[in-house]
């Protein structure tokens, strides 16, 4: 067994009050042991460890994004270009992806989107990346949004055919092109349903019989509608868009909140600034009264798309602030809320004995300042030890 002892100025566990100055045992690649550093059981203290001691950094749960695609690559027509390229470039541009992913801290992602047979869970263990929630193949509608990623269904016997695909290829979520997208042109608006009302109850059925929830990529107020009408799980966007400004139903925002579904508003570090067809002010206003209404929020940011590196996330979570969020509020909304809304709670989001060893090491105190998320010096995915680039193993041991 190969045992880390990590000691640091504090710990946030996610679960319990700060341990200033705490300790944490990782056994392989679990948490065996998290406390106030004076009580680090003799079992422990006595064992034959590796031993890293940050006396200036604070250790928390590693960070999820909610809303990542690892094969897009920064491309401004992923699908269109995907198809172009080979599998060999897919995969080389998805474990590019983890690599930075983990070194800026998220040992988790949902990946809500990826071309036809290739994705994270088909091409094995990644190098000890981040642990990856797949949507795999997303369903859409010839000519649809995403249509190049190979998920064109009309018929229900489509549907179920694809969504059993997706199911034996590993997927954790169902991911559904509810209206067209930004990205993709032709026959998709994202102001307007793809799929008829049946279509799209077929669609959560069949995710269903699986035992996955169902992850709705909508836009425009008729497409949130709809998909809220079909019980999806998560909305993601959720832009409350018409074809000539905006249309929040304060209706279904009461839906939205007394089903419990998610609602990822994909906040890359770019969202203040945005001034074009989704004005920040705009967007705060609809997500102040999603809030307000009770609605869950879970950070994402959409990186693999263009001006959306995977690096980023930490550079996003300020941005909450705008929503009334304080920084404790926002490390807990990127960690252990994350990991309930995900349903993988049991495994991750809090630093405690039994769960994976995902946590990072931030210098100073991210509660006070959360711009020191952005530098991670130390990241442990499943009990792997990294330290991003940008540090060196010098200045985080003793
Ligand atoms: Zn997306």
């Amino acid at each position: 067994m190969t045992i880390h002892i990590i000691e640091a100025a504090r710990i946030l566990t996610g679960c319990g009050p700060t341990l200033a100055p705490g300790t944490v045992v990782l056994a392989d690649e679990r948490i065996a042991w998290v406390g106030q550093s004076e009580g680090l059981p003799a079992r422990w203290a006595g064992a034959s460890a590796e031993r890293i001691g940050l006396p200036e950094a604070t250790l928390l749960p590693g960070l999820i994004d909610a809303h990542v695609h690892l094969s897009f690559g920064g491309d401004p027509r992923p699908p269109v270009a995907l198809l172009a390229t080979t599998r060999m470039a897919v995969a080389a541009t998805i474990h590019a992806a983890l690599r930075q992913l983990r070194d800026a801290g998220i040992t988790t992602v949902r990946d809500l989107g990826a071309p036809r047979y290739i994705d994270a869970s088909t091409l094995g263990d990644l190098d000890a990346g981040p642990r990856v929630l797949t949507a795999t193949i997303p369903l859409t509608v010839a000519g649809g949004h995403c249509a190049g990623l190979g998920g064109v269904v009309t018929e229900p016997a489509d549907i179920d055919r694809l969504v059993a695909a997706n199911a034996a290829r590993g997927a954790d979520w169902i991911k559904v092109m509810v209206t067209g997208g930004f990205t993709t042109g032709g026959r998709s608006s994202p102001y307007e349903p793809q799929f008829t009302d049946a279509q799209l109850a077929r669609i959560v059925a069949a995710a269903r019989v699986h035992g996955l929830p169902v992850a709705a990529h909508a836009h425009g107020t008729a497409g949130i509608r709809q998909a809220v009408g079909a019980g999806v799980d998560s909305l993601e966007h959720c832009t409350w868009m018409s074809a000539d400004g905006f249309d929040l139903d304060h209706e279904v925002v009461r839906e939205i909140a007394d089903r419990r579904i998610l609602v990822c508003p994909t906040i890359n570090h770019q969202a203040r600034e945005a001034t074009g067809r989704l004005p920040w002010a705009v967007r705060r206003e609809q997500l102040r009264v999603m809030l307000d209404a009770g609605v869950r929020l879970i950070p994402g940011t959409d990186s693999g798309i263009p001006q959306t590196p995977h690096y980023q996330y930490a550079h996003s979570l300020p941005i909450w602030t705008d929503l009334g969020y304080s920084a404790s509020d926002i490390i807990k909304l990127a960690t252990s809320s994350a990991a309930q809304a995900l349903r993988i709670d049991h495994l991750t989001g809090t630093l405690t004995a039994g769960r994976s060893a995902d946590l990072i090491a931030v210098p100073g105190d991210p509660t006070s300042d959360l711009g020191a998320l952005t530098a991670p010096v130390l990241v442990a995915t499943a009990g792997h030890l990294h330290y991003p680039a940008n540090t060196t193993e010098e200045n985080t041991r003793p």
